[in-house]
């Protein structure tokens, strides 16, 4: 195919013991998913779960530098379980939602807080505090076949060495398996589609020369710094 200008490349994902890659649709993430995170961020308890949008491209590896951000001074980390879509559905049914997940990956829902915050406010989309370049690490992915599920385990994020977050994803208020049934009814989910499932409380600012590392009990490891 011809296009008028240079197609984009691509995004994907390192698979851990693959020499293939998982190849990155769309990134869908869970807004409030753990009590003690919306106690410290303030909104209902008993809300169901709801959903906001970041861009393909704003995924980077594990490793990486990424640049400080534009328009903030409140940059936040927001350590969650990835779940990477294998098989797409609509109205996927609780029973059958983890057959549709390929695999696993430490990630990070780098948030502009001071930006989120005041077009929440206001009533206004999230995006530009959610959605921005490099606001969407995500460690390798490990194959279902390889790590089976992850209905717990401990999750941490250390910054500099100290810890910052440390809970367990049982403690999820929807589990995976609730968030695919009620996402697959608002849109079709399809292959390559990414669900960063939420982040527990100790979320919190990183600065220029931060190094952050974040762990999940049976995944790789992430380390992000900041510059
Ligand atoms: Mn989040």
């Amino acid at each position: 195919m011809d296009f008028v200008i240079p197609a984009p490349e691509q995004v994907s994902v390192a698979v851990a013991g693959e020499s293939k890659r998982f190849p990155v649709r769309r990134i869908f993430c869970v807004g409030r998913n753990y009590v003690a995170h919306i106690r410290e961020m303030g909104g209902d308890e008993r809300d169901p779960p709801f959903y906001f949008c970041k861009p393909a491209d704003a995924i980077v590896p594990t490793g990486a530098t990424i640049d400080y951000p534009p328009q903030t001074n409140n940059f936040h980390f927001e350590m969650e379980l990835v779940a990477a879509i294998g098989k797409g559905g609509a109205n996927i049914s609780e029973d059958d939602a983890l057959d549709h997940v390929y695999g696993y990956a430490t990630g990070l829902d780098m948030t502009r807080r001071d930006v989120q915050i005041a077009h929440r406010e206001k009533g206004r989309p999230w995006d530009m505090g959610k959605g921005f370049d490099q606001s969407a690490p995500c460690g390798d992915i490990h194959p279902v076949s390889e790590v089976g599920h992850f209905p717990e385990g401990n999750i941490w994020l250390k910054v500099n060495g100290e810890t910052k977050q440390d809970s367990d994803l049982k403690l999820m208020i929807w589990n995976l398996q609730e968030t695919i049934a009620n996402l697959s009814g608002l849109v079709t989910l399809a292959p390559g589609d990414l669900i960063y499932t939420g982040t527990p409380d100790g979320v919190g600012p990183v600065v220029s020369g931060d190094k952050m590392h974040g762990h999940i009990d049976g995944l790789s490891d992430i380390e992000i710094s900041v510059r």
